[in-house]
């Protein structure tokens, strides 16, 4: 069952992890069909390179298992996605990676403030990337303390843990949430560095409510 979405899953974690967002085993991603509520959920403990469609497996916001082809264990980190999803019905998609800069960030506890104007995509509500208190890895506690960022923000910092991206169209949007998370991260850092650990300027929440794609630009052949 869902053959395209599994598909579609599979080929945005492999993808995630060829462009860096997450290395070996580690990072996970699920979406949602609206319908019937079942999600796609990546597995656990196998190289991502390995994967198949077959690999991908389908449950219930109740964390119940409705197929799996392979027989491998769902992702550890599913319970988050379920409360995400939950929290934020709208939801399609999650992505949850444990890209370096970003990763750093959360080591640091460290939100990203809104330093460019790209953050306007990222479904900010008070002009940051926040960071999520810390929760073991697989736990309940995780999966609650990170719904209150996730309720603030469609990109999220999770304490010394990674960083999570969901978005209200596809995973493909979320992953690229979370390539932006990591941009953003490194251009942060980068920033903070060259400004002998000062805080930059950023841009004010209401600022980045204003942006839009310009009005004054036209094109002599398209309105
Ligand atoms: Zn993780």
């Amino acid at each position: 069952m869902l053959e395209s979405l599994k598909k579609d899953v599979l080929e945005i974690a492999k993808r995630a992890q060829r462009d860096g967002l997450c290395k070996h085993k580690s990072g996970n991603f699920s979406a949602k069909v609206d319908e019937t509520g079942y999600i796609v959920v990546t597995p656990t403990g196998l190289d991502r390179e390995a994967m198949s469609v077959r690999d991908m497996i389908v449950m219930n916001l109740d964390a119940e298992v409705i197929e799996n082809e392979s027989g491998l264990r769902p992702t550890s980190e599913v319970l988050m996605h379920i409360e995400i999803y939950k929290a934020r019905p709208e939801v399609k998609a999650v992505a949850h990676t444990h890209s370096a800069y970003a990763t750093a960030m959360a080591v640091l506890a460290k939100p990203i403030p809104a330093i460019v104007y790209e953050v306007a995509n990222l479904g900010l509500t008070q002009g940051r990337i926040p960071v999520a208190p810390y929760g073991r890895p697989g736990t309940p506690a995780l999966a609650e303390n990170v719904i209150p960022s996730i309720r603030e923000a469609d990109c999220v910092l999770m304490e010394k843990h990674g960083a999570v991206a969901v978005d209200d169209r596809d995973i493909y949007e979320a992953f690229l949430k979370a390539a932006y998370i990591e941009e953003l991260a490194e251009l942060y850092h980068h920033a903070l560095t060259a400004n002998g650990g000062q805080e930059p300027a950023s841009f004010a929440q209401d600022e980045l409510q204003k942006w839009a794609y310009p009005s004054e630009i036209t094109f002599p052949n398209s309105k």
